[in-house]
């Protein structure tokens, strides 16, 4: 069993009628909804207003993987806590982190970079290509996957040079993006996928329900602290002792 933690600060859902028409159980509920139906998952989900983010030491220590969306209060989560989430995801926690969490405090401090990107908001049709087609994110997704109309997110995207690179997006305005990343950070993994925008139903669709199961199974690392790290320089393993003998 894969224990899966949603996280969004709910905030688009409470403000706005039109997101809130659409995602009436927020942006949190909808994706839980879509994972419901994956057996082998057990889905909790937190908010902003919750005491420490819903994200407590004995929260995290229950997480297998982590879901991130965020996009008007980045700035409101605490750092304490976004510390304890890297530190979880340095232990072997996954990461999925949506759309605009691109800029999320998290994410930022994950990759090392300003994580910036271009955008624009004129109901482009998004194309999203697999780039990688044996690797287990993209197991069982259309290929293409096509999103009538969406958000643009195009490059350049400011993030370290993925580990491995899932999907690509194009828009009808040109633009591309790379719309699927894969991290390791630590024990961890981390993905990176754009759709979700708010305004929106992308998280009522059954093929973006697929990547993020599929992005679940592959970012639970079921053995995380099976290679434990050195720290200390005195502390000689066996064999270099056999090997000086
Ligand atoms: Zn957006």
């Amino acid at each position: 069993m894969t224990r899966v933690l949603v996280w969004n600060e709910d905030i688009h859902e409470t403000k706005n009628d039109e997101v809130r028409a659409i995602y009436p159980k927020g942006i949190h509920g909808a994706i839980a909804a879509l994972l419901s139906s994956q057996s082998d998952l057990s889905v909790r989900t937190a908010t902003l207003a919750d005491p420490e983010h819903g994200l407590t030491k004995d929260t995290l220590e229950s997480t297998d993987v982590l879901i991130w969306w965020g996009h008007l209060a980045h700035h409101l989560v605490d750092d304490a806590v976004v510390a304890r989430v890297q530190a979880r995801v340095l232990q072997g926690m996954g990461l999925i982190v949506l759309h605009s969490g691109h800029l999320s405090k998290i994410f930022r401090a994950l990759m090392g970079t300003t994580c910036n990107l271009r955008w624009r908001e004129a109901d482009d049709r998004e194309v999203i290509w697999t780039v990688a087609p044996d690797h287990p994110i993209v197991a069982g997704v259309p290929q293409p996957l096509v999103l009538p109309r969406h958000e643009m997110y195009g490059e350049f995207f400011d993030i370290p040079t993925p580990d491995e690179l899932v999907f690509v997006s194009n828009f009808t305005g040109g633009e591309v993006f790379r719309s699927g990343c894969c991290f390791k950070r630590g024990k961890g993994r981390v993905f990176y996928f754009s759709p979700g925008h708010e305004t929106y139903p992308i998280f009522h669709r059954a093929d973006i329900g697929q990547v993020l199961a599929n992005a679940v199974r592959w970012a639970h690392v079921q053995t995380p602290h099976a290679v434990e790290t050195r720290t200390s320089p005195n502390a000689p393993t066996n064999w270099f002792i056999k090997a000086e003998a």
